[in-house]
């Protein structure tokens, strides 16, 4: 057998296949003075931005999805005006159009890699487009995703948003990068259609085309010329794998029919159909912001009541949980809160600006318990960023008082966690909301490029206090659901399950990986994951222990 190649994977699918890796980059333009006159040459450069950006645009219309978003995130870059100033300046010292754009582009790339985590991962969109319009000038073939008539393991660098959308998924058995995190957007790719992936391979570039490998995401390794025995063991496990993928339908439950309903996490009603074509059990989490946050004044109790509606309609007789708005920080919502603070994660935020702002509070909870009294769905509301006992206390009352009838908070602040017992004293049932958790816990701004790798909720201390409000919910009795993008993690989601999460609340793509997971796994199991998990000393250690329990 050849190399063990290393890096993080994503997910814990396996595949095996043939290298195919992607193009080299277009050599460096020369730094030759240019022939044309300035004007000439930015009238070139122009024109081949404005062609980028257009080509683009018109794969992501072609793509759809997530990756429609990226891509016009990407022909945005191309259309950057100080950018393309910068290009015009380099042009007037005599520079090409290729040059001039290429070192542009090379400048803004560098300022995003010292800013490191997630901005740094965009610096290689930028790369993508600037080779993109570089190709454009020099009128060649812009460097792309080979289209082979066979099915391949793809070997890149990195992939650029416009390098997957174009992806043909029926012959890409997997992918491997050199380059990238856990959050780039090969993963982000990987996670969304299910595709094997390992990013972060240190030695992946020195793969030869046709190299057969076995790409494995639950331990992150790639098996360079694997024997006949690893081969066939990998093919073992992959057909297993998508057995219990498509076994895995109907209500979410562990391996010994301990159920764990499913839920889905929704940002409008226009996500409702496909949630529950995807089996989503309800709704865990209704960010009702998401529907408010361009909007200048506070929304009306008809306007919401009729959004309400249309959410509650498309879920007879299931749990949605709906939140009330959670303005600041991520989310800013000029009507409740437009004030310039020094840390607007630390401010006010969540209940406590619809504290400040009772009336909108009021009319929302109103609005909801009208929606309610005319649909046949089982409505729960909770409030976001709750951090003291009394907090509960208030919301739980004002939300009964106005004919709701379960009402509940979320635990993202680590005091509310600590002292979940004395919070579901009262509450209902908690949601924990593990994005706001992690960065509470770990002090790191969960919008900070340069501290994004603290934004992991393996870490064994976000853990041990989902464990106390789980804990908690035993002891009283009460629901307590996970709706944080933990929930996501098939692994991670057992562990959950593990620490007492009664409910588990994604984004609708997800839950047929986390059907599946749950399935493989008995409760006891799940118990003993979540030891190994909160004895772990960081997020890594976290992850790998598991990992290999969880490995047959
Ligand atoms: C969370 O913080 O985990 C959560 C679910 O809420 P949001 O991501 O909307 O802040
Ligand atoms: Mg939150």
């Amino acid at each position: 057998m050849g190399d063990v190649l290393h890096g993080t994977g994503i997910g814990r699918g396996i595949a095996v296949g043939t290298v195919l890796r992607m193009p080299e980059p277009l050599p460096e333009p020369a730094d030759d003075t240019s022939a044309l006159t300035p004007d000439a040459e930015k009238e070139r450069a122009r024109a081949s931005l404005a062609a980028a950006a257009a080509i683009i645009r018109l794969r992501g219309e072609r793509a759809g999805g997530s990756a429609k978003e990226v891509l016009e995130a990407q022909a945005f870059m191309a259309e950057d005006p100080t950018l393309i100033d910068d290009v015009g300046v380099r042009i007037d010292s005599g520079k090409t159009a290729e040059r001039a754009v290429y070192e542009a582009f090379a400048a803004f790339r560098d300022l995003l890699v010292s800013m490191g985590g997630y901005m740094g991962e965009r610096a290689t969109d930028l790369d993508d487009v600037s080779q993109r319009v570089v190709a454009h000038l020099r009128g060649v073939a812009a460097p792309g995703v080979p289209d082979p008539e066979h099915p391949f393991v793809l070997v890149a660098r990195d992939l650029a948003p416009a390098d997957t959308a174009l992806l043909d998924l029926s012959k890409v058995l997997a992918l491997v990068t050199s380059d990238g995190g856990p959050t780039s957007h090969t993963a982000i790719l990987a996670r969304e259609k299910s595709i094997v992936a390992v990013v972060g391979v240190t030695g992946a570039l020195e793969l030869a085309d046709s190299t057969e490998i076995v790409v494995d995401a639950a331990t992150g390794d790639v098996t360079v010329a694997p024997d006949e025995a690893t081969r066939a063991a990998a093919l073992a496990r992959a057909a297993e794998l998508k057995a219990a993928r498509s076994a895995a339908t109907g209500p979410g439950a562990l391996a010994d029919g301990t159920p764990v309903p499913l839920l889905a996490n929704l940002g409008s009603a226009d996500g409702a159909a496909d949630a529950v074509e995807k089996g989503a059990e309800g709704v865990g989490l209704f960010r009702t912001e998401f529907l408010f946050l361009d909007s200048a004044t506070a929304p009306t109790v008809e306007e919401q009541k009729a959004q309400y509606v249309r959410l509650l309609q498309a879920f007879p007789g299931k749990k949605v949980v709906v939140r009330a708005l959670d303005a600041g920080a991520d989310k800013p919502l000029s009507f409740l809160n437009d004030a310039a603070e020094e840390n607007p994660a630390l401010g006010l935020r969540g209940l406590r600006a619809l504290r400040a702002n009772e009336p909108i509070l009021r009319d929302q909870l109103r609005a909801l318990a009208e929606a309610d009294a005319e649909t046949d769905a089982d409505v729960w509301v909770m409030a976001p960023m709750v951090s003291t006992v009394e907090e509960t206390r208030y919301f739980t009352a004002l939300a009964r008082q106005l004919g709701l009838k379960t009402a509940g908070v979320m635990v993202e602040v680590p005091s509310s966690a600590l002292l979940a017992d004395r919070i579901l004293a009262d509450a209902d049932f908690a949601s924990i909301g593990t994005n706001d958790l992690t960065q509470y816990t770990l002090a790191a701004d969960r919008l900070l490029g340069s501290v994004a790798s603290f934004q992991d909720p393996w870490h064994p201390a976000v853990l041990k206090l989902v464990g106390e409000v789980g804990k908690a919910g035993r002891t009283t009795g009460k629901p307590v659901g996970i709706c944080g993008e933990a929930a996501a993690d098939p692994l991670l989601a057992v562990v959950l399950v593990g620490l007492g999460a009664t409910t588990l609340s994604m984004s609708p793509s997800a839950l047929a990986d986390v059907r599946a997971e749950l399935a493989r796994f008995t409760l006891d199991e799940a118990r003993r994951f979540a030891d190994l998990a909160l004895s772990a000393n960081s997020a890594v250690e976290a992850r790998a222990a598991v990992t290999s329990a969880a490995t047959p």
